[in-house]
């Protein structure tokens, strides 16, 4: 049996559609659902293996893309949601109702990922988003309890054969662009 990644990937990725223009999250309450309105496509999705991001029950890997905060309104509900920790980098907006992640925001003005959000298209029953693309911080998968370090091989190729390939930190894209960052805001790359 191939082993689970996360129920949106696991029977394959599905590809998006170009041009998609966006669309609703919803929550899982059955009443007074939050719900959260992205007026573009997302961008960077992947599975991520860190211990932060909200997963579907079961799943090893969430699978978080992100968007731009200009392009995301809460349009339903928003009493209902709830900072995980406000102390944290990224801060989760979650409903209090089923404990659902609606965006994770960067307040931030320093951080190089400031004025992205983190959203999970899989809350959403538009289709076309941007497909997942990679796996990040795969190796917290063992300190998050989802696999054993002997099994990591497995998921290594299950993630490869999926075509997601496998980082321990983020993908090379991500980490020139913090590295990008860093180095303008301390002079060391001149813009
Ligand atoms: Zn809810
Ligand atoms: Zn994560």
């Amino acid at each position: 049996m191939a082993v689970k990644i996360h129920p949106s990937v696991d029977k394959g990725v599905k590809p998006g559609r170009k041009g998609f223009a966006g669309g609703t999250l919803t929550c899982k309450c059955a009443s007074r659902p939050v719900t959260v309105t992205l007026a573009s496509d997302v961008a960077f999705n992947h599975a991520c293996g860190c211990s932060k991001c909200w997963k579907p029950d079961g799943a090893a890997f969430s699978v978080v893309a992100v968007v731009g905060r200009d392009k995301l309104s809460v349009t339903a509900n928003p009493d209902k949601l709830k900072i995980v920790d406000p102390a944290a980098v990224i801060q989760r907006h979650a409903c209090t109702g089923c404990g659902v992640h609606l965006y994770g925001r960067i307040e931030n003005k320093a951080h190089p990922f400031y004025g992205f959000d983190f959203v999970h298209v899989e809350l959403s029953k538009d289709e076309g988003w941007a497909a997942p693309e990679f796996a990040a911080f795969v190796s917290s998968i063992i300190e998050t309890g989802a696999a054993k370090p002997e099994e990591m091989a497995g998921v290594r190729a299950r993630l490869k054969e999926l075509g997601l390939e496998p980082y321990d930190c983020l993908s090379p894209a991500l980490m020139d662009a913090i590295a990008t960052h860093t180095a303008k805001s301390r002079g060391t790359l001149k813009a």
